[in-house]
């Protein structure tokens, strides 16, 4: 194993009797040792429930949790950490922003990008409101000369990279028009977080949503930035832990962030996100954003080289995720053919159907990468496909 990748002890693993190639990232990462063991530590030496005893062991973790508040409260950039609340992902964060705009959307409409994962398109749905979507070329370049931000317009909700193609959509463009609107603006920066430094308060967005398992950290443990100018939401969940004075006739709750964060979250997993965070931040995040860069643009090179593969997407800027298909092959059946090789990517439509819709396919094959990817591990894939093509013509 090279670079980063000694880090990770499930990529040591061989299967069907060759050297893992781990793909998938865009589902999900794997963990660095770092995490694990501080998971592992965690639960062996300061495991307590937080912010609810006096005794020594919920002291420690209270303070480790809060520790970790401010940790992701840097890495994003935030004013205060009171800005980060801790969700279970990013589908639980952009449910909880729907739940508490709810009825300023209701009836009204939120704009979107036609890239969206289902996760950002259904809460917004079930809150009533009805979406739009930003206009895009055949290239999946957004068309900012053509958003329509009306009257009716409650929130700009977008990705900031595509999970499906990897286009990076000009956020900050995306929110400045919004605000000339005085339209809030939610971020997904599911995609982006592990790829990409993020600042906040250069963004200027009101909300912004990640989640762990996507960046080195454990799942059920996600982030929700809410900038303090509404500091004051509805919470979407009511229960222990947000409140401050609670009777049968009234409650009145905490400021944020325990205003946002009803009953135990999931303890360890937040602080895993510390330790995930402190891994890219040893390495250092434009050390990564250039090693996947380099290793994405390879792969794009020897994909868009080949006859019979079409590839998705060609915007000014990518990362992450590259999605194909090869002309002759059922997407369903590359994925089966390549995992036999030992190449895990991933098929389907990829939690994202209007996009599958627009671009009339089914599904795709999609490659997405992290920092313990490499060349190498292109060429396995590249290798994979012309085997699969060989064997079908
Ligand atoms: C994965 C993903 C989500 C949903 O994240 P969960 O961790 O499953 O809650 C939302 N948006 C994008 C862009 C994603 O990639």
């Amino acid at each position: 194993m090279t670079g980063f990748a000694k880090d990770f002890p499930i990529l040591a693993q061989k299967v069907y009797g060759k050297r893992l190639v781990y793909l998938d990232n865009a589902a999900t990462t794997q963990k660095p040792n770092s995490v694990i063991d501080t998971i592992s530590d965690f639960y062996k030496t300061d495991y307590s429930n937080i912010h609810r005893g006096v005794h020594y062991l919920s002291e420690r973790s209270s303070e480790r949790y809060e520790k970790t508040r401010e940790k992701v409260s840097d890495f994003i950039g935030a004013r205060n950490s009171s800005e980060v609340t801790f969700t279970a992902g990013t589908t639980d964060a952009i449910n909880q922003v729907a739940r508490s705009l709810e009825p300023s959307l209701r009836g009204n409409e939120v704009l979107v990008t036609g890239v969206e994962h289902h996760s950002n398109i259904v809460p917004w749905q079930m809150a009533e409101a009805k979406l739009k979507a930003i206009p895009m070329d055949e290239d999946c370049n957004l068309l900012l000369d053509s958003v329509d931000i009306t009257d009716k317009t409650k929130l700009v909700a977008i990705s900031h990279v595509s999970n499906v193609l990897g286009s990076v959509n000009d956020i900050k463009e995306i929110t400045e028009i919004a605000k000339d609107h005085d339209v809030p603006v939610l971020v997904d920066a599911a995609q982006s977080i592990q790829h990409l430094p993020l600042d906040v308060k250069d963004i200027d967005c009101d909300f912004l949503v990640a989640s762990g398992h996507k960046m080195y950290a454990s799942t059920g443990a996600g982030v929700l930035y809410t900038n303090d100018r509404f500091s004051d939401l509805m919470p979407a969940k009511g229960g222990g832990g947000m409140v401050d004075k609670v009777s049968l006739e009234k409650t009145t709750y905490q400021e944020p962030p325990l205003r946002y964060e009803a009953g135990t979250p999931h303890i360890a997993g937040i602080i895993s996100m510390g330790a995930s965070i402190d891994y890219m931040q040893k390495i250092g995040l434009e050390k990564i954003e250039k090693h996947e860069n380099d290793v994405y643009s390879y792969a794009r090179d020897r994909l868009l080289e080949m006859d019979n593969v079409t590839v998705y997407g060609n915007t000014t800027r990518m990362c992450g995720s590259i999605s194909f298909n090869l002309d002759q092959v059922h997407h369903y059946d590359v994925g089966l053919m390549m995992d036999k090789m030992g190449v895990a990517v991933r098929t389907g439509h990829h939690c994202a159907q209007p996009l599958m819709e627009s671009l009339t396919i089914e599904g795709t094959v999609r490659a997405s990468f992290a920092l313990y990817n490499t060349k190498e591990d292109v060429d396995r894939l590249i290798e994979g496909i012309e085997k699969v093509e060989m064997m079908y013509t």
